[in-house]
């Protein structure tokens, strides 16, 4: 019986499990292998950190985590968590049943992109959706953004002070001449084709070929203004837990979920008093320490 199984060892369970290990909390950190940024060449807005490799900073963690007796990982995915006996049974992919006291779940969620046939080849490398994460890297560039207006302008609001020209592409339906001229009047350039495809430019170091009927033209990157989140494992609902209307589970300051002895850190989870998750490895790591506080406290109190 551990004191906490930390589910999901990208920065928010990384840190949980450092914190629980360094007061000497028998820890188990497990990790399936799918990270939010696993195809990221460089993070950036990571202070000390800005353009590391996340393998490299996962990395690192890892190696720093091996210093501290109390925190064992695993590389095997959970399949099911269960309250039982005052603590929680989690049955892992290998068939075996590990306990705990309390569960942190870090386990992130996954990004459903619009299909835009090249687009999923091209995520984390020329294709991006954070403007904090992504758009001091095209300063003075032109870009394109691909998706739903109201997203777009949201997009077009903190990136058009950044970068070069920008050009609105619709997915799927063409923008209504309403959006056309809202987004025009952001000063983009809106096409009146909906993109059709991306790829690797021929011309563009780096950048993106966008295509729609009518032709193509190069940009140095697209941000996509119509990804969907999508919880990247089954707990919440295993759990029953409170969600909010983000679709994010509802915690406390501390990482409490609505499920007592159940915490979440991370891109899955944020507080009532936010409108979404505000999804970054810096706040990610910090909702880990917190919810790591708060199994301490429990542990403290029983
Ligand atoms: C394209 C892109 C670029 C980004 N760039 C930046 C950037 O430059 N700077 C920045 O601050 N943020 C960036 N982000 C956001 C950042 O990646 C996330 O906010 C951060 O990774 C969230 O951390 P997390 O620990 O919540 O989840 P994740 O990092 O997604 O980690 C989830 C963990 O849970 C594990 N897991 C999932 N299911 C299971 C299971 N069933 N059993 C066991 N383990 C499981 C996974 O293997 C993984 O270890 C970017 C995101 C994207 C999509």
């Amino acid at each position: 019986m551990y004191d906490a199984i930390v589910i999901g060892a990208g920065p928010a369970g990384l840190q949980a499990a450092l914190t629980l290990g360094r007061m000497h909390r028998s820890t188990l950190l497990l990790d399936s292998g799918e990270y939010r940024n696993g195809t990221v060449l460089h993070m950036h807005n990571v202070v000390a950190e800005d353009g590391t490799p996340p393998a490299e900073f996962r990395a690192t963690a890892r190696a720093q985590l091996a210093d501290y007796r109390d925190v064992e990982i695993r590389d095997v995915a959970a399949r099911s968590v269960a309250p039982l006996d005052g603590g929680f049974s989690v049955v892992l992919a290998d068939d075996s049943t590990v306990g705990a006291r309390h569960v942190v779940l870090a386990t992130g969620v996954a990004d459903d992109l619009p299909a835009v046939p090249g687009l999923q080849e091209l995520w984390g490398i020329a294709a991006f959706s954070c403007p904090f994460c992504d758009g001091h890297e095209h300063a003075g560039r032109p870009i394109g953004i691909l998706g739903a207006a109201p997203r777009a302008q949201h997009l077009i609001g903190l990136l058009g002070r950044i970068v070069g020209e920008i050009t609105a592409y619709p997915v799927g339906e063409a923008y209504t001449d309403e959006e056309t001229a809202m987004l025009e009047e952001l000063g983009a350039r809106v096409s009146p084709e909906p993109v059709s495809a991306v790829a690797a430019s021929a011309s563009v170091d780096g950048g993106v070929r966008v295509s729609t009927a009518a032709g193509g033209s190069d940009v140095a990157g697209v941000f996509v203004a119509s990804a969907a989140l999508r919880h990247r494992a089954p707990f919440a609902a295993q759990l029953g837990l409170r969600l909010l209307d983000s679709g994010s589970i509802e915690i406390d300051d501390f990482g409490r979920t609505s499920s007592p002895g159940v915490f979440a850190a991370g891109d899955l989870a944020h507080r009532s008093s936010l409108p979404g998750p505000l999804a970054s490895v810096v706040m990610a790591a910090a909702a880990g320490q917190l919810a790591a506080i708060g199994v301490i406290q429990s542990l403290s109190a029983h």
